[in-house]
């Protein structure tokens, strides 16, 4: 089972995936995530994706598409994967249709997370990340049990360096401008499933299973 986890910064992507990973077994591409570790480990991507990331904009096409290229060749899903911040415009969403085609999979679930745009500033400016595995945490919704440190790893919590007030700003309008659009997209060309994300954490996972299971 092939999925895209479409949504806002801050919609709860990476939290349903992590639920997602543990329930079904499934891989978690995170283009963020790996952008992140191609940033700290400073190989080509990372290198050109640092300032766009830093002030919230989109890595270009062309880069995003090459990194998720090279991802998928390089790695094996044998129960599928669960795509999380890709694609993030149209030109991606085509693409990754001529990858399937190339690669031999096909996506069969499109999900979005309906979060109303004015608590997702709450949402992000409270998320803490564990620099060790990534799990995600928020202060004050999903606090670990030590304050700063992860529960699962006992890695160091921090707060990422595009969650400033500024830059959260410009990632909510990027969002709007350019991935917004593939709501409408997806609609025309085949199957989208709205899924409230503006309830608890175990709720949205329950709307999530539930369509899943309905396939
Ligand atoms: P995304 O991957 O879509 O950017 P995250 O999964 O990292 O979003 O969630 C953003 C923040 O909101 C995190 O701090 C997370 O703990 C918190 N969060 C996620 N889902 C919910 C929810 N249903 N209710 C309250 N807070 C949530
Ligand atoms: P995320 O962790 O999904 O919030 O992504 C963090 C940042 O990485 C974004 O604000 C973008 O700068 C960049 N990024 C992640 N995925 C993509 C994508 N599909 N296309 C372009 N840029 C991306």
């Amino acid at each position: 089972m092939n999925i895209i986890l479409m949504g806002p910064p801050g919609a709860g992507k990476g939290t349903q995936a992590a639920k997602l990973v543990s329930e079904y077994g499934l891989a978690h591409i995170s283009t963020g995530d790996i952008f992140r570790k191609a940033l700290k480990e400073q190989t080509k991507y990372g290198v050109i994706a640092k300032y766009f990331i830093q002030f919230g904009y989109l890595v270009p096409d062309d880069y995003t598409i090459g990194m998720v290229r090279e991802y998928l060749r390089e790695h094996e899903f044998p129960n599928g994967f669960i795509l999380d911040g890709f694609p993030r415009t149209i030109i991606q969403a085509r693409e990754l249709e001529s990858i399937g085609k190339e690669f031999g999979f096909k996506i069969d679930a499109v999900l979005n997370l309906d979060v109303d745009l004015d608590i997702l500033a709450t949402r992000l400016s409270g998320r803490r990340t564990c620099r060790n595995c990534g799990a995600t945490y928020h202060i004050e919704f999903n606090p670990p049990k030590t304050q700063d440190v992860c529960d699962k790893c006992g890695g160091e919590l921090y707060q990422r360096a595009d969650e400033s007030e500024e830059a959260v700003k410009v990632r909510l309008e990027t969002y709007n401008k350019q991935t917004r659009p593939l709501v409408d997209y997806y609609t025309m060309t085949g199957d989208i499933t709205n899924i409230n994300g503006d309830q608890s954490m175990e709720d949205v996972f329950s709307d999530i299973k539930a369509r899943l299971e309905a396939m």
